[in-house]
């Protein structure tokens, strides 16, 4: 009982289930403490299974407002499958508005497969990995830029190698109905939750689904509609259940590719970045990307930064305030489907 997860949800069992994914951790206030971290279960007779997740970073927020509120509004007698919700995965990071973990440093979408016996961000990724992610179909992860970036609103996937699931992630992806999308390439031992998903044998989707912790109408539109179409997709839900208003039927995305460390550019030293170009402009190689300054130096003229390759502006820095390390902006390269 002092390490091991607990988790209320019998996967077998129709109907709603409502409870705390449970993980010990004992502190100076508390030496029984618990992670309490919320799950809902709908499961109506055989069909699709979903797992719908956010609040892997902390400070992302269209997922976890609208899983929230999925959780108030699903009706499990409307539903075919089941559907599985986790709208604050890293509560502890959730509740103090960071990215990872105050308890334990843990940024849970680098900690994955996890350990069962380490800290509680770590036993949390084993337990998506190796228990929750495997038992459904798709899992869908939803993230944004976080505090720190601004993110052109996408829905992503990882390139894996079974041939037949990366396929079925690239149709279910074009459902969502973003008008970009994009394939990122980390590798079969990727720390992230689509690699656990890869690795757990179920289909892995995910997104930035804004930036900057906050929500705007738009990206929270855009969520909507996104997970509305998903569950519309896989057959379990008829019709949309988060978007007010009609959803219009899902266009083809601009398919991106981010793979490479010379598509984004990285911060030297201290400084002031200021970005020149918006999130989804068309660049060439040695276009204009920004300016960095020192306002330690004032006499110095701000340095003029260039692509080193050409692309669609996805992400940049949000904090002008940079140190050597930040990624400041990043391109990602227009691909065919
Ligand atoms: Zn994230």
């Amino acid at each position: 009982m002092h390490s091991e997860i607990t988790n209320p949800i019998d996967y077998a069992q129709d109907g709603r289930q409502t409870g705390h994914v449970a993980i010990p951790f004992s502190i100076d206030r508390s030496p029984y403490y618990q992670i309490r971290v919320p799950i809902l279960r709908l499961k109506n007779g055989e069909g699709p299974s979903v797992l719908l997740m956010a609040g892997n970073h902390g400070d992302e927020y269209e997922g976890e407002l609208h899983l929230g509120r999925l959780m108030r509004l699903l009706d499990v007698s409307k539903l075919r499958g089941a559907v599985t919700i986790l709208p604050m995965a890293n509560l502890p990071a959730v509740m103090a508005a960071k990215r990872s973990s105050p308890l334990d440093g843990g940024n849970l979408n680098r900690a994955f497969p996890g350990d069962p016996a380490g800290t509680p961000t770590a036993r949390l990724a084993h337990f998506l990995e190796a228990q929750l992610f495997p038992a459904h179909d798709v899992v869908l992860d939803l993230h944004s830029g976080g505090t720190s970036m601004a993110h052109l609103p996408c829905t992503l996937i990882e390139r894996q190698a079974d041939a037949g699931r990366f396929q079925r992630s690239l149709d279910l992806m074009r459902a969502m109905g973003a008008s970009h999308s994009f394939i990122a390439d980390n590798g079969p031992a990727a720390p992230t939750s689509m690699g656990a998903a890869a690795r757990s044998g179920t289909i892995g989707l995910s997104g930035e689904f804004g930036g900057g912790g906050t929500v705007t109408p738009q990206t929270m539109a855009f969520t909507a509609a996104a997970i509305d179409r998903l569950l519309v997709a896989l057959g379990i839900l008829e019709s949309p259940v988060l978007s007010r208003g009609q959803v219009a039927a899902a266009g083809s995305p601009q398919l991106l590719s981010l793979s490479r460390h010379s598509q984004g550019i990285y911060a030297e030293r201290r400084g002031w970045f200021e970005p020149a170009v918006p999130l989804g402009a068309t660049v060439a190689a040695g276009d204009l990307a920004g300016w960095y300054h020192d306002l330690e130096r004032l006499d110095e003229t701000e340095e003029a930064l260039h692509f080193v390759e050409g692309g669609i502006v996805i992400s940049h820095r949000l904090h002008c305030d940079s140190r050597a390390g930040d990624c400041l902006i990043q391109v990602a390269e227009p691909i065919d489907g």
